[in-house]
């Protein structure tokens, strides 16, 4: 089950662009192999394995899309009211096969299929009935209210492609054609595990200098949430020796590793350097900020399978944005899944801002609506990396592009809310 490509191909350069990064994942990363047929309850969240035929048509007949009268469009006066006949009444699901002659009308409810000969539809609030006559006004085109079978679907299209991650509504779609399985990827089995000898577990005695580890908890949730089955491994020290066997005995079961600390180069920074023994990184810095020591690499076990490796930040808020820059569409692409679309929504800035050339920034912002009426993307007061208030006091990220140096306030930029982000 190797997915990365494990060969000597290493990123030298000295910040890797998140761009470059995205096409490299697209190059490397080959997809889980192993599929199966589920059942659609409990697919949401899972990858389509190939392509979804459709295997009738949607709707499948002809159908009428209001409570009203079904008429003939040539029998309708063109100068003034038309008077016809009713002559039947066919219900959602009634089987009934009615036809309607010239000069007649046939009551009808939304669902109910159109009777032969029929065309168009009146609603019933636009017709004035007398016993059993019906006075329908001119105007009305040919068609209306009918909704045509295949109009939505057409048999043999193909609506669910592979790769679809499997929403409420892609499940809706697959039961409305009638179908009860669907062939998807298996789900990635992911190890995580934080480092740092001040790290204690929530719940434990805590000394002077220890924080209480959240990183797990945070990657715990994201992962889930992408579908994956997660493996908890905890805490570990800033031990080299102890990382590197952790590492390797991690790769064993697993499709990828996401650690988070001891991946920047400061001395008691381990963790790259212990990939380093028992695997190969591919990069080690990304050109983001927040995170920019964010490592990917590959850990072969003798068996042939390789487990990817990634390594975030300590930093909790470093720890998000790469997660869902980096791990996500990592993720993605080993899950089977093509890759998200990603499009920030244009808000106004309220703040000035400076940044770096040729780096990403994402800054954390609550949303307010202005004077003016206009959406206003507000910063956070404070935008340390390790300041967990700034993501639960906030709606999203700003996505600052590498060329831009400096924002003013009232500039047009691109907003990502964490709904999107982490969804
Ligand atoms: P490091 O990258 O290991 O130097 O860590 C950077 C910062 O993030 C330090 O202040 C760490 O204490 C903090 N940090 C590292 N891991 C975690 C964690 N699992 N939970 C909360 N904070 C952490
Ligand atoms: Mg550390």
């Amino acid at each position: 089950m190797a997915q990365l490509t494990d060969d000597c191909f290493a990123f030298s350069g000295p910040l890797l662009r998140l761009d470059e990064m995205e096409r490299l994942l697209g190059e490397r990363i080959a997809p889980v192999a192993e599929t199966g047929r589920i059942p659609l309850h409990g697919a949401r969240g899972r990858v389509i394995a190939a392509d979804v035929k459709a295997p009738i048509d949607l709707p499948p007949f002809d159908n009428s899309a209001v409570d009203g009268y079904a008429v003939r469009h040539a029998d309708l006066r063109s100068d003034g009211d038309t008077t016809l006949a009713i002559s039947g009444r066919l219900t959602a699901g009634a089987r009934t096969q009615v036809a309607l002659n010239s000069g007649q009308t046939i009551r009808i409810f939304t669902g109910a299929a159109m009777p032969k000969g029929a065309d168009t539809v009146f609603m019933q609030e636009d017709v004035a009935v007398e016993g059993d006559h019906v006075t329908v006004p001119k105007g009305l085109k040919l068609g209306a209210n009918r909704r045509l079978a295949g109009e939505d679907v057409r048999a043999g299209a193909v609506v669910l492609p592979g790769g679809t991650v499997l929403e409420a509504q892609h499940i809706a779609l697959a039961a409305a054609l009638g179908l009860t399985e669907i062939a998807v990827r298996r789900r990635l089995k992911v190890a995580i595990f934080s480092t740092g000898d001040e790290l204690v577990e929530p719940g434990s005695v805590r000394g002077g200098a220890a924080i209480y580890d959240s990183n797990r908890f945070l990657l715990t949730e994201l992962l889930e949430r992408l579908g994956a089955i997660v493996t908890d491994l905890g805490i570990l020290a800033d031990d080299p020796e102890k990382l590197s066997l952790k590492l390797h005995q991690a790769a064993a079961g697993h499709d990828l590793i996401v650690t988070s600390g001891g991946i920047s180069t400061g001395e008691a920074d381990y963790v790259r350097n212990a990939v380093e023994r028992i695997g190969n990184l591919v990069f080690w810095r990304v050109a983001i900020k927040p995170g920019r020591p964010v490592a990917l690499g590959v850990i072969p076990m003798a068996s042939g399978h390789a487990a990817a490796f990634v390594g975030l930040p300590g930093n909790p808020v470093a720890v998000f944005v790469t997660f869902v820059r980096v791990v996500k569409p990592l993720l993605r692409r080993l899950s089977g899944a093509r890759p998200d679309r990603v499009v920030p929504l244009p808000v106004r800035a309220a703040f000035a801002y400076k940044k770096k050339k040729d780096r990403r920034e994402y800054v954390r912002v609550a949303l307010k609506r202005g004077a003016d009426g206009e959406i206003e993307a507000v910063k956070h007061p404070q935008d340390g990396a390790g300041i967990l208030t700034s993501l639960t006091e906030t709606d999203g990220l700003l996505e600052f592009p590498e060329d831009v140096t400096a924002i003013e306030p009232g500039a047009r930029v691109g907003f990502l809310s964490y709904a999107s982000l982490i969804g």
